[in-house]
Formats: C-alpha cells, structure tokens, sequence
C-alpha cells in the first residue's frame, strides 16, 4: 500500500516535471538542478558561476531551502533574478514547487535556470523538477566515501562537481579514489574539481556549463 502511494505521488510529479520542462523548452532556457550536502558550496558555485557568466548569459535561480531565504538574499547580491522556495520542513524540491515559482520570472529573457535543490544527498534525485540535466555538488571534507554510498545522485547527475579541494592537504580525503569512484558509477560523468575560495577550476567548470546552455536542443 506505502509503496502504491509513493509511486502516484511520483507520477503526478513527473507529469508536472514535463510541464515545467515544456515550459523551458518554448522559452529556450536551458535548467539544471544543482543538488549535494548541506556546506558542499553549492550556494558559493553558483556566486562565483553567475559571476562568471552574467556577462555572456541570462540567468536566474531558484533556491531551495527548508525555512530561510539567506541563500537567495546571497545570489540577489549578484544582481540577476532569484526566488525562494521555503519547503517547510521537505527535504527536497519537487515540479509543483517549482512550477508555483515559474511565473514570477520572465523566461523569454532568460538563458539558463540554476535550480538549487535542498542540501540534502539522498532524495532530491528522485524528484524531477522538470530540469534539463542534474548536478551533484560534493566537497571533498565530505570523505572519500561518500560515492559509493551514495550512489543514486552521482549516477544520474551529468557532472559532479567536486568542491574544497585547497582543503586537501588538511584532510584525508583521497580525490583520486574518489574520481575513480565516481566513474565506477557513471563512467560518462564530467567531472571538475574545483576551489571556490581559490578559483581553481571554476573556469573549466563555467566554459562547460555555457557551452551546455548553448547547445541547440
Ligand atoms: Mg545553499
Ligand atoms: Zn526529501
């Protein structure tokens, strides 16, 4: 009975996932949904992203969070379009969340959607929210571990970002097995390790996100 219920609950989520996808679709905006730990930096990425990109692009954000705007009052600073969700207690974001937002941005001008999912591993990838493609955001203080179990995210996100890797040196984390892990996973999966607080690697990161929202699709 549990399991019937949360396959419908799933269901009506993905037909409101093809809304919001057909949504984007007219409007040529390109959506990814960025998911990972509570402190992985998904918040910083998209700071240093947007700055990075504003210039060449038009984005705009919507974030994800169980009670607080302090994330959206962050990218506002940056000066593009941003709404908050607050989930009120849910873990995740799903495509009627999203879809409730949708009309508060005009889409016609925009080139690319970053949706930033609640910080949480597990559940956000299991709903839809009508994004083109996932990526999982993991820092490397995390632990070397944290691939193979948790597993869902990395396979079905298109890149994986790996964050804090200045901090390797202050921790025993071992980046390679991670990489390799990761691959062990999804063996297409793009991966950049990157430092939001040194730059390292942000520039391969943002030259394959802008060549994603360009491609034609
Ligand atoms: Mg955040
Ligand atoms: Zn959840």
């Amino acid at each position: 009975m549990e399991i019937q219920i949360k396959a419908d609950l799933l269901g009506n989520n993905e037909d409101q996932a093809l809304i919001n996808r057909t949504r984007y679709n007219q409007h040529g905006v390109f959506c990814i949904n960025v998911m990972g730990s509570p402190g992985a930096g998904k918040t910083t990425l998209l700071e240093r992203t947007i700055d990075m990109l504003k210039d060449k692009i038009s984005i705009a954000v919507i974030e994800g969070d169980i009670y607080t705007a302090k994330d959206a009052e962050r990218i506002e600073a940056h000066g593009i379009p941003v709404v908050q969700i607050n989930t009120e207690g849910a873990c995740h974001l799903d495509a009627p969340m999203v879809n409730k937002v949708l009309d508060r941005f005009e889409l016609e001008k925009l080139d690319l959607m970053i949706v930033e999912n609640v910080g949480n591993l597990v559940c956000p990838v299991e709903f839809n929210t009508g994004e083109h493609i996932k990526v999982a955001v993991l820092s490397i203080i995390e632990g070397d571990d944290k691939p193979l179990k948790y597993p869902l995210i990395f396979r079905e996100s298109e890149a994986v970002v790996l964050n804090k890797v200045d901090l390797a040196p202050f921790c025993d984390a071992d980046i390679e097995q991670m990489k390799q892990d990761l691959r062990s996973i999804n063996p297409n999966i793009n991966i950049f390790s990157v430092s939001c607080r040194t730059g390292e690697g942000l520039e391969a990161w943002s030259q394959w996100l802008l060549s994603e929202t360009n491609k034609p699709r």
